[in-house]
């Protein structure tokens, strides 16, 4: 077999977000516009509601299910990291890389492209190829792209958008036909939530994400929505699960992030022993065990490099 007939998958990381799966969608494309070798998007996990409501308004269809990486030939986008990447990825061969996310641990055993940039969201950098190639994609293309970074910055919204974010989008959403991209993200922050209908497992493991801080490993997730009293309600439920379920997670800590959109705060709840405490130092504002963050609203940016510190 010639390497131009060995297939690459392009694949984001587990528990898959629209930022995963579209810039895993929109590098696979732009590969196979530039080059001959056949690039297949694949996912690590299921679609979240969100992204089930964007690949449908873009006539997409659904990624590859990528389980297990053994053998495989795989370009990773949106992670970095061992724990959040598809299984055995040790044994994969990974050729690229593009992230926006701290460095991780992911080893190669050869030199690779690795494109990280401290921005808002990896279809940002999907775009950025496009543009340097002077290539335009597709409009579903571009729809799915200008999706992920709505949905990574909240329409703008989080600390970790930048400019070259916001200037992505727009010409994205140009080329895609979305007139007015607020009620478009509005539309699609809608049908990722109705919350209050689903299991709390699945809401839990929705947006979830594997850390380790010196000898401690925790895990973080997170929900948004637009609606505060569906968050209040989610709480309490998700504190319930949080507290039945802890010794099934497999880590010393959890932390869930019940983020407001339009207030643009975070409720931080926790289980496990000591990560009241870890919070707090990492926080400063724990009344009555209950965390509001003010202006909290990324987890990468306000959440983990805090928490990491707290317990380092
Ligand atoms: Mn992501
Ligand atoms: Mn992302």
């Amino acid at each position: 077999m010639s390497t131009s007939d060995k297939t690459i998958y392009v694949v984001g990381h587990k528990n898959p977000d629209t930022d995963s799966i579209c810039s895993a969608i929109g590098y696979a494309a732009f590969k196979n516009t530039i080059g001959d070798a056949a690039y297949v998007p694949g996912r690590a996990g299921n679609l979240n509601p969100e992204t089930q409501f964007v690949l449908d308004r873009f006539h997409t269809e659904v990624p590859q299910l990528l389980s297990d990486a053994a053998g495989q030939t795989v370009i990773l986008v949106d992670h970095n990291e061992t724990a959040q990447a598809a299984d055995n990825i040790a044994d994969a061969s990974i050729v690229e890389i593009l992230d926006h996310h701290k460095i991780g641990d992911i080893q190669t055993s050869e030199p690779i492209y690795f494109r990280a940039m401290p921005i808002g969201c990896t279809a940002t950098i999907v775009f950025l190829h496009y543009q340097e190639a002077k290539k335009t994609p597709e409009k579903n293309i571009a729809g799915l792209l200008c999706s992920a970074i709505l949905s990574d910055t909240l329409a703008f919204r989080s600390p970790t958008c930048t400019g070259q974010d916001r200037e992505a989008a727009e010409k994205l959403a140009e080329i895609a036909g979305i007139d007015d991209i607020q009620a478009y993200a509005k539309e699609m922050f809608k049908a990722g939530s109705d919350l209050l209908e689903k299991d709390p497992h699945d809401i839990f493991y929705m947006d979830f994400k594997k850390f380790t801080a010196g000898s401690t490993t925790f895990g973080v997730g997170q929900v948004t929505s637009m609606d505060a009293d569906e968050l209040a309600e989610l709480k309490k439920r998700m504190s319930a699960y949080m507290n039945d379920t802890f010794s099934e997670h497999g880590v010393d800590m959890l932390f869930f992030m019940l983020t407001d959109i339009l207030d643009e705060s975070t409720d931080l709840i926790c289980a496990g022993e000591g990560a009241s405490e870890a919070a707090s130092r990492a926080f400063h504002s724990a009344e009555d065990g209950r965390m509001y963050l003010k202006g909290c609203v990324s987890r990468k940016k306000q959440i983990i490099p805090q928490l990491t510190e707290a317990l380092s």
